[in-house]
Parts: structure tokens; sequence; C-alpha cells
């Protein structure tokens, strides 16, 4: 972890244009569609739904994320909805803010490949051998692009889109863990301490309304609205219109 921020922070010195669009564009599809739309919406709440082809292909964009693979990410979430903000919530920040940012991917108990945990919390991941492949091996698909990128354009291209990248979406992600569990407003009395955030929402393709949420677990659209921007929810509007996604579940507000 040390040595990917090194190297992000040495990316800084070889700035060019292409190389912002390469990482702004990978940042969408491997957070937006891989992470918000792929692992969050989809695999843990099950807000819509669509082909298993398009489903394995945004957990496959989640995997670059450097954030585990599927069935430890969304066994982990479930958890963390089960208990918000109480004893065994694997990162809430009463036990300290640094520690439900980055303090318990370091230092924390988590659920490795073979726990049990992930049988209880994700079964219907854990049953299906892709899945088992891709968090067994979730680190695989980034790593042999980041070499491609180093075999066709050398280091400050891979250094960009892959190093600077994870980085840059990891702290964005740890945010809706972190920042807004402590800061921000709160539409509806949950029983834990979520919040919505404009500014997280802006970073995470409006994750940050999390308070809305907690409160709607499964809804599909998470800034209810109409100045809540939601890039996730725009686009899976876009790809229900294209037959991609159907049965879309909406909060009612
Ligand atoms: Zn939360
Ligand atoms: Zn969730």
């Amino acid at each position: 972890m040390a040595a990917l921020h090194v190297i992000a922070f040495g990316a800084l010195f070889h700035f060019s244009w292409r190389n912002l669009a390469v990482l702004l564009l990978l940042h969408w599809v491997v957070v937006g569609l891989g992470i918000s739309i792929g692992y969050h919406r989809l695999l843990t709440h099950r807000g819509f739904k669509t082909s298993k082809g398009f489903e394995y292909f945004l957990a496959l964009c989640g995997s670059f994320a450097l954030e585990g693979g599927p069935i430890f990410w969304i066994a982990t979430h479930r958890v963390h909805h089960q208990h918000s903000d109480k004893d065994g919530d694997p990162h809430t920040p009463r036990d300290g803010g640094f520690w439900a940012h980055v303090g318990w991917v370091l230092f924390g108990h988590r659920p490795h490949n073979a726990d049990p945990i992930e049988s209880k919390y994700a079964p219907d991941l854990a049953g299906d051998p892709f899945y088992r492949w891709l968090t067994n091996w979730h680190w695989v698909p980034m790593t042999v692009v980041g070499l491609l990128m180093i075999a066709l354009d050398g280091w400050a291209l891979a250094a960009w889109g892959m190093c600077l990248r994870i980085v840059m979406g990891l702290h964005f992600t740890w945010l809706v863990n972190s920042a807004t569990h402590m800061w921000g407003t709160r539409r509806f009395d949950t029983r834990d301490d979520s919040k919505n955030s404009w500014w997280v929402a802006i970073l995470t393709f409006g994750e940050g309304w999390h308070n809305n949420h907690h409160a709607h677990p499964v809804s599909a659209r998470h800034g209810l609205a109409w100045w809540e921007v939601d890039v996730s929810w725009m686009t899976l509007r876009v790809l229900k219109t294209l037959g991609v996604v159907w049965d879309v579940k909406v909060a009612k507000t």
C-alpha cells in the first residue's frame, strides 16, 4: 500500500493530458461501473437485474479497484449493513475516523477467501465458480493490463492508469465508509450514523447519498432529489433504455 502511494505521487511529475484522460476514463469504468453499479448496487443489494454476461463484466471491472474480489467485498458490505455503527461493523467511525477510512483495511480482521463468513453472507456468490475464481485471483486481470500498458507505452501510462487511479479510487471509496458516517445531512432517521454528502457523491458517482442508501438499501437510485447528482443512477437509466438492465428497484420518495 505504501509503495502504491509512492508511485502514485511520482506519477504526478509525469503529467500529460492523455495520461489524465486514461485515468479518468478508467476511474469511471472501475469505480463507477465496477464498484458502484457492479459490486454495490447489483451484487450486494440486487437493485436491478441483468444478464449473467454483463454481471460478470461489471464484477471484472470492480476487481481493477484493488478493493478485493467480489465475495470478500460483498460479504464485508453486507456485514456493514447488518451491524451499521454497532458492534460487528467492520468499519465504523465510532472506532475512529482513521480506522473507518483505512485502518480496518490495514489492521482489521478481514474475512479471507476460505473464511466461512463469506458463505454465510454471500452464499449467492460463493456458489458461483467465476466469483470464487475472481475472489482468489482478483489482482491478476489488473496486473496483466498494467504489464501490457508498460510494454506498449512505458511506465508513465501505467503509473497514471493503474497506480494513481487505484490510490484515488481507494480513497474515494473509503470516504463512503469514513466521511459519510461522520459529516453531512440526514434525510432519514436511520438507526446508524449515515449521512448524505454531496462532495463524496461527486467523487464516487453517487455513492455519497449514503443516508438515503441506508434507509433504502435495495434502491438502485441513491440520489433521491433532482439535485442529488447520482452518475451511477444516470448510467443505469441509459442501460435500462438500451435493454441491458431491467427490473430496476427505486425507492419511493
Ligand atoms: Zn454505510
Ligand atoms: Zn450498501
